[in-house]
């Protein structure tokens, strides 16, 4: 076993945190306020190759890895939860996704467009009524001449409003329950019956766009299957098996930054005569924030490095169990750091608060805490 990054991986971790801090971190908590998505840092997240690690070459990529992937990931979101986000929306959302289940045309079209950032992505499970159980969801796709024709909605859905190119999942045929769901690559900005809207009502991410999207007998071509028609649910599951890492990953990078404050507010605020760092209550929340961020991102090393040995691979007990630690983590560092910032974490001028309420999503998206419990509990107990 050997822990040390390679050169490669030094530099492309020194390449992504100096692009973080001088690229994202200037303009990043005023854009918050103003829930502003500056559309010019994506492209430049793209030219540095950042989406393309987990891409085969022939596809745009670099085919750098997982681990590669994570470590980048980690850096921006240790600066900005928001910019973390279109890792996923990229590439390991749809994009591994159209890699793992299209036809050669489809990821010729869609992939290397998604590397470069040319085509903004998103994936859209979450309806209404329908989360944790994606089986319940009511978006149906009827056959119609040439095609599928779309309806019900979408809720929740990051970059609704501003993706070109979207998997949606729908219900082919409900009566079959799992089986009877599909997958589509849909043009999210040209399809006839497809509107969006904004969501504004967020608690945190708010660099990052999240919307709603609403299917009113929306055409899509038959050659816009992803998939088998009925193959929906397994397409589903190997997306949320990289999505999840991604979000495991950036819950590390929140929980680094939240203790990167900690300490420096610690050693530079002064009670009672001393700095509050050297009070032993103040030292072991830092002494455990530090363990458990340590922790998560082993996890999520650990499930990278399995899917560096086989792209695909379904390791969902290493995801999940990353997934659900990492976000555990990130939850407790902000929280501890609120109270070692004493009123100041309560305060819209510092950054903790930021860091509080954006980690709240790492406990809700793709797939919530008790989901997460529920997928290693099944993986982990024998059957009867
Ligand atoms: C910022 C943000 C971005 C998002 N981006 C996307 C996106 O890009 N695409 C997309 O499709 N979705 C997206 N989502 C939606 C997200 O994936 C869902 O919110 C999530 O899956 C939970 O669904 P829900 O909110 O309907 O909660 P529910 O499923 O209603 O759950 C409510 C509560 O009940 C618990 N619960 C539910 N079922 C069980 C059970 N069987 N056992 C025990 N407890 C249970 C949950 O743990 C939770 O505590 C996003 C959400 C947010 C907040």
């Amino acid at each position: 076993m050997n822990f040390d990054l390679n050169d490669d991986l030094r530099e492309m971790q020194r390449m992504a945190k100096n692009f973080a801090e001088n690229e994202i971190a200037p303009h990043m908590e005023e854009d918050e306020k103003k829930h502003h998505f500056r559309i010019e840092i994506l492209k430049k997240m793209a030219d540095l190759g950042f989406f393309g690690c987990i891409i085969p070459e022939e596809y745009g990529g670099t085919n750098f890895g997982y681990l590669a992937s994570a470590i980048i990931t980690e850096e921006i979101a240790r600066i900005s939860a928001s910019w973390g986000l279109p890792f996923n929306m990229q590439t390991t959302g749809p994009g591994l996704t159209i890699l793992r289940w299209g036809t050669e045309e489809q990821k010729q079209t869609y992939i290397p467009a998604l590397v470069s950032a040319e085509k903004l992505g998103c994936f859209a499970i979450t309806e209404p009524d329908s989360g944790s159980d994606v089986v319940s969801m009511r978006t149906t796709a009827t056959r119609t001449d040439g095609g599928y024709l779309l309806n019900g909605s979408k809720t929740w859905i990051s970059n609704a409003h501003v993706a070109d190119v979207g998997i949606v999942f729908a219900h082919t045929d409900r009566s079959l329950g799992h089986r009877g769901m599909t997958a589509f690559i849909v043009d999210m900005k040209n399809t006839e019956g497809l509107t969006t809207k904004a969501i504004e009502t967020k608690l945190g991410l708010h660099c990052a766009p999240t919307g709603e999207v609403f299917f009113d007998n929306a055409f899509v071509p038959e050659t816009c299957v992803l998939g088998k028609v009925g193959e929906g649910f397994k397409v589903c599951m190997t997306l949320l098996d990289n999505t999840r890492l991604s979000c495991a990953t950036r819950a590390v990078g929140v929980a680094r930054r939240a203790l990167e404050l900690s300490i420096d507010y610690a050693i530079n605020r002064k009670q009672g005569g001393r700095r509050i760092a050297d009070y032993q209550m103040i030292q072991s929340d830092l002494a455990m924030m530090h363990a458990e961020e340590q922790a998560a991102r082993l996890l999520v090393w650990k499930a990278a490095w399995e899917k560096d040995q086989d792209r695909w691979t379904r390791n969902t007990l290493s995801v999940s169990t990353a997934k659900f630690y990492a976000a555990e983590v990130a939850n407790k560092a902000v929280s501890a750091g609120m109270k070692i910032f004493g009123s100041y974490g309560f305060s819209t001028e510092y950054p903790m608060e930021r860091l509080y309420r954006d980690a709240k999503s790492y406990q809700v998206v793709e797939g919530t805490h008790n989901i997460q419990k529920l997928i290693i509990a099944s993986q982990i107990i024998p059957n009867e």
